[in-house]
């Protein structure tokens, strides 16, 4: 099936590595205008040349998005020079692991606010320009570790299962708007977050997963672009799983 996206703009998080950066290309081969986010200068200043040097349209922006009042004001910006931004993928994030009795109020903030502040900012800065035009799509990037909980993961766990009470309460706010939001969470997906397993948990991991084997960043960018297409009109408020079946 073709998607359809009308001159469009998106904006996305985390864009300079990983599931983000793919998310990025996707969107651009579909003709989208990208804004990559992360960051560092230099990991977003390379998804965007390289996007632009397969023929695609991109910029890079760097902004740490747990900092509210650097969102706020990258925002007001990025509206200033595109007009509107009509795709916002919330996808950066970190993991700050660490059984609950060690974890430090650092490990916990930075988990929150990195993973799931970073949405509240982002949808507040951007969401009312969407609403006037009546047409938006908030994706937000959560975990399957937001459903399941996981041992040493309590901070990321809690960001990621509150991305999805945020985006439910976004979606209807703004369903009247023809704004939609939905959730992506993905299971374990071959990146930089995940590189670190040891044999003997990936094989732990495996033994969990019904397609028995690790996702790609393609697996979760094909759904997010789907979801920030034309087509995708009918669906908000949903968390979709892309996990090899891991949570039924
Ligand atoms: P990744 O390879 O580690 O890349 C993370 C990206 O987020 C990087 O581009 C990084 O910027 C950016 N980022 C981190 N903190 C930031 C901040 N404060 N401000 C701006 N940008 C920031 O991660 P990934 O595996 O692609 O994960 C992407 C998303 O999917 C995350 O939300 C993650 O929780 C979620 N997820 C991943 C998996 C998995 O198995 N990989 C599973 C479930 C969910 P720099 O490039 O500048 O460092």
């Amino acid at each position: 099936m073709a998607l359809t996206f009308s001159n469009r703009v998106a904006l996305v998080t985390g864009a300079g590595r990983g599931i983000g950066k793919t998310i990025a290309q996707d969107l651009a081969a579909e003709g989208v205008r990208v804004i990559c986010v992360s960051r560092n200068e230099a990991s977003c200043g390379a998804a965007a040349e390289e996007i632009r040097s397969n023929g695609g349209d991109a910029v890079a922006h760097c902004v740490d998005v747990s900092d509210s009042a650097a969102v706020t004001a990258a925002a007001k910006e990025l509206l200033a020079q595109f007009g509107n931004i009509d795709i916002l993928v919330n996808n950066a994030g970190i993991t700050r692991d660490g059984l609950l009795l060690r974890m430090d109020d650092k490990a916990w903030d930075d988990v929150i606010r990195t993973n799931l502040s970073s949405a509240f900012y982002w949808v507040r800065a951007l969401a009312h320009p969407m609403a006037r035009k009546r047409w938006g799509r908030i994706i937000n990037v959560g975990s399957v570790i937001g459903l399941m909980g996981n041992a040493g993961q309590a901070n990321y766990a809690a960001a990621k299962a509150g991305l999805a009470g945020f985006t439910k309460s976004v979606a209807r706010e703004f369903a009247s708007r023809n704004v939609t939001a939905n959730v992506v969470a993905p299971g374990f997906i071959e990146t930089d977050m995940t590189a670190s397993l040891d044999e003997k948990q990936t094989e732990a991991i495996l033994g969990m997963i019904p397609l028995k084997r690790m996702g790609q960043a393609k697996d979760v960018s094909s759904l997010v672009t789907f979801l920030a297409s034309d087509e995708s009109s009918y669906i908000t408020g949903q968390v979709f799983t892309v996990d090899g079946g891991m949570v039924m």
